[in-house]
């Protein structure tokens, strides 16, 4: 029988510490020299769990040294109102980033917003300037998550020139910016998404496995090259004590988890498909991890670029 060596478990939260304690040096060097990156985030009416990321994007501002505003207008907010908001955010020099939390209330209009937003402030990197910019390989801003998968990879020495990556998932936040920075690393990138005609085919081949669908465990082990890296970015609460035992059988810890606070978090990928793997990013844990610390590092390339310094690494 062929001999499986263990995978190896990319540890999203120690990255995101790496990432944090550099991006907090870059602050203290900006501050320096009379620069305090600034962020303003948007937080309209009072959705409890867009309430908590800002929360923590706030906090995490005030640890590394960054300035930030939180602003929070009423739900009844119109789209005028806001876009008067977002220009005035763009107008202020002590503002690098603006940040608008998603989801808005339905009456406003999400994407006029969105392109209201500077594209030098840009820091989500939603705005179509800087989806063009990722596209042409240009300086810019790029969306927070897929550029926390690529730094687990640059920082796991993960090989991607000349892989096979396989990007199952084609959204705007996600998937498209996901196989964009792939393929600006030379791999060689192949999205799929519901329209799929035979997606183990593909996923078979994936020496990089990158799972954005949204779906409890949809990637099973059998859709997995053996020693593939698996990025596994979805979230999804499971409340069923039947699919926590599907997903983790015997895991006492995750029982109790669900006992006490009625849902558990699976990824996209089948937790059984990781055994198969060469590394993987654990759910929780992984890539979810790095998006705050991403929001962070592109807070202080937005105050760089704004004002034309080098926004190079060694
Ligand atoms: P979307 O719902 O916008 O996109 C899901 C994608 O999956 C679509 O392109 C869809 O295809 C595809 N898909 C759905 N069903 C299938 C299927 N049966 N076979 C193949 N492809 C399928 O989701 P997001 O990209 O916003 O998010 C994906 C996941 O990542 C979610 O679990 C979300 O919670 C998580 N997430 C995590 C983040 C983090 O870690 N910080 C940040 C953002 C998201 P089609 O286009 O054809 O409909």
């Amino acid at each position: 029988m062929e001999e499986m060596t263990k995978p190896r478990i990319l540890n999203g939260i120690a990255i995101a510490s790496e990432i944090k304690a550099e991006v907090a040096a870059e602050v203290q060097a900006l501050v320096r020299r009379g620069i305090v990156p600034g962020l303003a985030v948007i937080l309209v009416g009072e959705v409890p769990a867009s309430q908590i990321y800002v929360r923590s994007k706030v906090k995490t501002c005030g640890e590394l040294g960054i300035f930030s505003e939180m602003l929070t207008p009423p739900e009844s907010i119109t789209t005028t109102e806001m876009l008067a908001l977002v220009s005035e955010l763009n107008a202020r020099d002590d503002i690098d980033g603006i940040l608008i939390q998603l989801p808005l209330p339905k009456h406003v209009d999400t994407k006029r917003l969105l392109e209201a937003v500077s594209p030098d402030k840009d820091v989500d990197g939603f705005h179509p300037v800087n989806v063009g910019r990722l596209q042409s390989g240009q300086p810019g801003l790029a969306p927070c998550t897929p550029a926390g998968i690529m730094e687990i990879l640059r920082r796991s020495n993960l090989p991607v020139a000349g892989q096979n990556a396989v990007v199952v998932g084609r959204s705007d936040i996600v998937g498209k910016p996901s196989a964009m920075m792939l393929v600006n690393a030379s791999a060689t990138v192949t999205i799929c998404h519901s329209k799929t005609a035979d997606l183990a085919k593909f996923t078979q081949s994936a020496d990089i496995l990158v799972a954005a669908i949204g779906r409890p465990g949809f990637v099973s082990a059998d859709m997995v090259k053996p020693g593939a890296t698996l990025i596994d970015v979805g979230i999804n609460r499971i409340t069923d004590s039947a699919d926590v035992e599907e997903f983790f059988p015997g895991d006492a810890e995750r029982a109790a988890t669900l006992a006490k606070r009625g849902s558990v978090v699976v990824g996209d990928i089948h937790p059984a498909a990781f055994a198969r793997a060469g590394a993987y990013t654990p759910v929780p844990g992984g890539v979810g991890a790095l998006t705050i610390a991403m929001l962070m590092q592109n807070t202080v390339t937005a105050a760089k670029l704004r004002r034309g310094i080098s926004t190079e690494k060694r």
